[in-house]
This record gives C-alpha cells, structure tokens and sequence, in this order.
C-alpha cells in the first residue's frame, strides 16, 4: 500500500482535533500540528527556537510563510518510519500551498487528500463560545454541559473560570471570518486539483470520520 499524506482544514469549531485523532489512529498516521511544532519551537535555545518565540510569545504575531515551512520540515524529517502524515494548521492561506508542497516534496512526499470540514459561522460560533476554562489550572469545562454559570469556581482547583478573548462570540466570528478570507482559497485550490474532501462539519465525529473514509475509497 502506498503512503498517503493528508492536510486538514477546518474553521474553528468544527472538531479538527478529534478528527485528527480519529484519522490518525484509524489510517496509522502520524499528526503534525503546526500550531504544537511552532510552540515547541519556541521552547528550543537556538537561533531559530529563539526567533520563533520573539514572533509568536513576544510580539504576539502571525509566524512568516517561511517559518511554517522550516518548523513542518523539520518535523517530516523526525518521521523514520514509512508512515503517511496528517497535516493540522498549515496551508493557512494560498501563499503557504507551494511552501507546504515544496516541503513535502523534499522528503519525497505529496498531498493524497485535503481533508475540509465545512461548518456555518452560526455554528462554528455556537460552538466555540460555550467553551470555558479555568484561569488557573486551565482545566475545560463547556457552559450548558459542566458549568451553567459563568460565577462558577473550578472543581479541581476553586480557580475563576473564564473564557479566552478567542473564544468569545466576537472572538470567535473574527476568527471564522479569517478562516473564510485566509483559508477558504486554499480549499478552493485543492477543491480545483481534485484532492479535496469536502465533509459536513454538522455531523457528529464519527459520522464525519466515517463520511471522510467513505469519499476518499471512491
Ligand atoms: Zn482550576
């Protein structure tokens, strides 16, 4: 069987994280996430640990095209075994297609399938805003399922719970929007090369898991 690498993309809330999980364990994958790499980067005492954490902990900005491809490189050469990848947080938007491409390609890989979980802003947002923390031991909790006031104390810790600005409906609808201006051409482009699977974002984790299985078997 030939090595198949996957990319995933999904506005927020359209349960990416479990689908990577599910896809991942299901196919014998393994997940890269941009998003962990990029952290753990900035972790590192190197030049480069060091310019990526100025980036993203200091000035708080959005990590160049470049960085992206550096930080997924690197990761592809730390997998020794024959193993297909799933690609999580990158390609973001259109100029990162060719850095990603270009990448995978260096190890000798391509892009199988893009994966693409459609979701409604409506829902994308009803979904996120009931997501709560605790802004101490940042323990999850959703609001209408663990807690049903926003004056509740954390069960583990007696910490306030709160909600990250992210998360906030006007958070959330900012992000989705990014999503839509910044990611939706990168489904567009896939859609075009045939590679993409559009899968509805509306069904429950399995059903969208099996509904991925399914089209890509075509
Ligand atoms: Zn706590």
């Amino acid at each position: 069987m030939s090595i198949e690498n996957y990319i995933l993309l999904g506005p927020p809330g359209s349960g990416k994280s479990t689908q990577a999980e599910l896809l991942s364990a299901g196919l014998g994958l393994r997940h890269i996430d941009i998003g962990s790499a990029l952290r753990a980067a900035a972790e590192e005492d190197t030049p480069f640990g060091h310019m990526v954490n100025a980036t993203i902990n200091k000035r708080r900005e959005l990590v160049s095209d470049d960085i992206v491809k550096a930080v997924l490189e690197k990761a592809l050469k730390n997998i020794q075994a024959p193993q297909g990848i799933l690609l999580d947080g990158a390609p973001r938007r259109a100029s990162q297609i060719d850095k990603v491409t270009e990448a995978l390609r260096s190890v000798g890989r391509t892009i199988s399938w893009v994966i693409f979980i459609d979701l409604s802003e409506e829902e994308s947002i009803e979904r996120i805003s009931k997501r709560y923390l605790c802004l101490s031991c940042h323990k999850p909790y959703i609001f209408g399922k663990d807690i049903f006031s926003t004056e509740a104390v954390c069960d583990a810790c007696g910490g306030k719970i709160g909600q990250r600005t992210d998360d906030t409906p006007a958070g959330v609808r900012k992000r989705f929007q990014i999503f839509q201006a910044e990611t939706l051409p990168v489904a567009d482009y896939f859609e075009k090369a045939k590679t993409l699977l559009r899968v509805d974002g509306h069904q429950d984790a399995q059903a969208i898991y099996q509904d991925i299985i399914r089209q890509k078997g075509r």
